[in-house]
């Protein structure tokens, strides 16, 4: 079965909650979790200012072809209170799941691009994604490579009260 990459995020409501129903939901819905990243408190990116973000990467062994995994990820952001329709683009959710890389699978469809077109600039998905797999490629370049080349200030490591 091919490994997946998903990289999770929350910034609204109770954000470590958030992420621990997200990934029993992946182990339920996905796959099994064979790797997991430690959990960063990271700066928000992009035009909306909005709170800090914890951001967290997994890898997950799936049945699921990339587009059904991409709808039961938004079931699951759902479930977790998101709703798609009547949010500010970029802005503050309480569950953001993305798909970063799905075996060396390229998929370039409407609503659907793999592998996630932003990883290279994104500290918060870099930061862990090297974490758990420093030697793994995205688009021909090794995610520690990617790494070295970003500002990284933004993103530490989430240690809870
Ligand atoms: P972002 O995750 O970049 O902050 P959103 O969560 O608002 O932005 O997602 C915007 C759209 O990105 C979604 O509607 C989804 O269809 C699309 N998308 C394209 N490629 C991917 C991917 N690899 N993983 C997750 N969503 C993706
Ligand atoms: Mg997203």
């Amino acid at each position: 079965m091919p490994d997946t990459y998903i990289c999770l995020g929350s910034n609204l409501g109770n954000r470590t909650e958030h992420l621990t129903a997200a990934r029993g939901a992946i182990i339920a819905r996905v796959g099994a979790i064979t790797a997991e990243s430690s959990i960063y408190d990271t700066a928000p990116w992009g035009p909306v200012p909005q709170d800090n973000y914890l951001n967290q990467v997994v890898r997950v062994s799936t049945a699921l072809a990339p587009r059904e995994l991409l709808g039961v990820l938004h079931e699951i952001e759902r479930a977790a209170g998101r709703d798609r329709k009547n949010e500010v683009r970029y802005g503050p959710r309480p569950l953001d799941l993305d798909i970063l890389l799905y075996g060396d699978r390229a998929v370039k469809e409407d609503g659907l691009t793999i592998p996630h077109p932003r990883i290279a600039e994104r500290a918060f998905v870099l930061v862990p994604l090297a974490e758990i797999a420093p030697k793994l490629s995205i688009a021909g370049e090794r995610a520690e490579k990617l790494l070295s080349r970003i500002d990284t200030t933004g993103v530490r490591r989430f240690d809870p009260v």
